[in-house]
């Protein structure tokens, strides 16, 4: 049989839910279960796709081209659970599924409600995730939001219903709350014992707590908080901010034994526990020497959640490189208006992430042109890599004009044109070409040397592409072209000629970096960029 453990979250939103929910699966996995992810998000959206990234982050990507939140990231960084459509489930989707259903008749005639019919298809979407594979032991639920909001209310009656149908020992309420900490030092409990009432008014008796604190929280406090919540005080755990990183947090609440107290009240026989990956990446976290200046030049620098799994594609690099990744933020719009870009002038890489829309682009184009002209490592992803191919028509073939039809429809030089399949779409969601597809490299390129196998398998999420009009003229003026799809229609990276390290491709491959193993190109881009920056440039 299943267990089922639910993760939510009171007092606020941001307070690492997804990182708790994630380390806790990392635990169990340590300890020998087979552990499913599942993520809730009560908001209206189908999935994260139609999202501006300003209001939920970036849009996480799965094989089978799920559009989801980010949080799945999170899921794919510290744990193995396998990860698809089936694990992003949203109050659009459900709602979508129990219309449709409605439509079809399939209510026989009765009245449609929350309870049971949406609740029914939420809990149905749960059990099918843990049915999927026969071997699942634990499937982790993330309740998206706060104890409170309204658009939660019915994930989490569907929660308190398969907890109390599967019984006790067979489905835990994990809650996650605020500890703020007031003038003169002194820890609160109170939002934390009014959140948990707000759980119990759902009917839901939280039987794990994890604290968000500034400090460990001490024993005096965690008796407080227990003897307000009904929750065992050794069943009390503390967040605590920890100086390193996220990738820490397993091993935090490993040493406060969280693991155990899950294993105990879920009835299964303590096993050895292995964390010797999260240890290993602690050490090579501490000895890391020097540091590498990447400037990432996008169009939603102010948020960081914007570029989530670039980023930590990039610290993975890091750990991996032995060298510190400072990231260097720079928005493109500032770019387009100077001829000598300051901000460009001190790191040792530029990386141009995935975007839409028009904003920044010139500034973007700037940057690789920057880079391609001062050997400066360059890392273009997706947008990246239409960027690099729009600064090779301007400015090395000299049409002026070039652009992607994203931009300019009436360019002379459509050098990035909308794929053939997406002239006609109108509609916006799931539409793109997404999830993912083979790349095959060609040899004697750094993409080839990165993978060290030519059948490269990751996820697209686009529209436009390489115009293969241009090929010809682009590769005759020197632009290598490293890879295609196996049918030799779609061009999947180029490459700069003569350059230490300058390659775009049309993928994603940030979604499959994890701490324990860097995704191979942004391995050997920050290498590049550390060994330029170590040779003095
Ligand atoms: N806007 C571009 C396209 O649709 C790039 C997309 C991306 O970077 N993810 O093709």
């Amino acid at each position: 049989m299943n267990k089922f453990i639910f993760v939510s979250g009171g007092v606020c939103s941001s307070l690492g839910k997804g990182v708790a929910a994630s380390s806790l699966g990392a635990l169990l996995e340590g300890r020998g279960l087979n552990v499913r992810m599942v993520k809730c998000d009560p908001y209206i959206n189908v999935d994260a796709g139609t999202m501006s990234p300003y209001q939920h982050g970036e849009v996480y990507v799965t094989d089978d081209g799920a559009e989801t939140d980010l949080d799945l990231g999170n899921y794919a960084r510290f744990t193995s659970s396998p990860l698809s459509r089936a694990n992003s489930i949203t109050t659009g989707q459900v709602y979508d599924a129990v219309i449709r259903k409605e439509r079809e008749g399939r209510y026989l005639g009765r009245c449609v409600q929350v309870i049971p019919h949406i609740t029914d298809e939420i809990k149905a979407r749960i059990l099918a995730v843990a049915r999927e594979d026969p071997d699942t032991d634990v499937v982790i639920v993330e309740i998206g939001g706060t104890v409170g909001d309204i658009e939660s209310i019915p994930f989490l009656e569907a929660a308190r219903q398969m907890i109390h149908e599967s019984g006790k020992a067979n489905a835990l309420s994990v809650h996650l709350t605020l500890i703020p900490e007031v003038a003169g030092g002194e820890l609160k409990t109170k939002p934390t014992q009014h959140s948990v009432k707000a759980m119990q008014e759902m009917g839901i008796q939280p039987d794990l707590l994890i604290c968000r604190a500034p400090v460990m929280l001490d024993e005096a406090t965690r008796r407080k908080i227990a003897l307000f919540t009904n929750v065992d005080p050794d069943a009390v755990f503390t967040s605590y901010e920890v100086d390193t990183t996220i990738y820490e947090i397993p091993v935090v609440f490993f040493d406060q034994k969280l693991d155990q107290v899950v294993l105990k009240k879920m009835g299964v026989e303590s096993r050895h526990a292995n964390l010797k990956p999260w240890y290993a990446m602690m050490d090579r976290f501490a000895s890391r020497k020097g540091r590498v200046r990447i400037g990432i030049v996008g169009k939603y620098m102010e948020l960081h959640d914007a570029y989530k799994s670039v980023y930590e594609a990039l610290f993975h690099a890091g750990l991996e490189c032995g060298v510190e990744v400072e990231l260097v933020k720079i928005d493109s719009s500032g770019l387009e208006e100077t001829d000598r870009p300051e901000s460009l002038l001190t790191v040792d890489g530029v990386l141009v992430p995935g975007g839409f829309g028009q904003r920044g682009i010139n500034g973007m184009i700037k940057a690789s042109a920057w880079a391609r002209q001062t050997g400066t490592p360059y890392f273009g992803i997706c947008l990246g890599m239409q960027i690099m191919v729009v600064d090779w028509g301007r400015n090395v073939l000299g049409w002026e004009d070039a652009d992607s039809t994203e931009f300019n429809q009436n360019s002379k030089h459509p050098v990035v044109s909308l794929l053939e399949e997406q002239v006609d779409v109108t509609n916006y969601g799931g539409t793109m070409r997404l999830g993912k597809s083979e790349t095959v490299a060609e040899p004697g390129t750094r993409l080839l040397a990165a993978y060290g196998n030519k059948h490269i398998f990751e996820r697209h999420r686009h529209r436009y592409e390489f115009s293969n009009k241009y090929r010809k003229e682009m590769t005759e003026a020197g632009l290598k072209i490293a890879a295609m799809t196996p049918d030799g229609s779609l061009v999947e990276c180029v490459e700069w000629p003569d350059h230490p390290w300058g390659l775009g491709v049309q993928f994603h491959p940030e979604f499959k970096s994890k701490p324990t193993a860097a995704a191979p190109l942004f391995r050997d881009f920050v290498a590049a960029a550390r060994d330029r920056g170590r040779s003095g440039k």
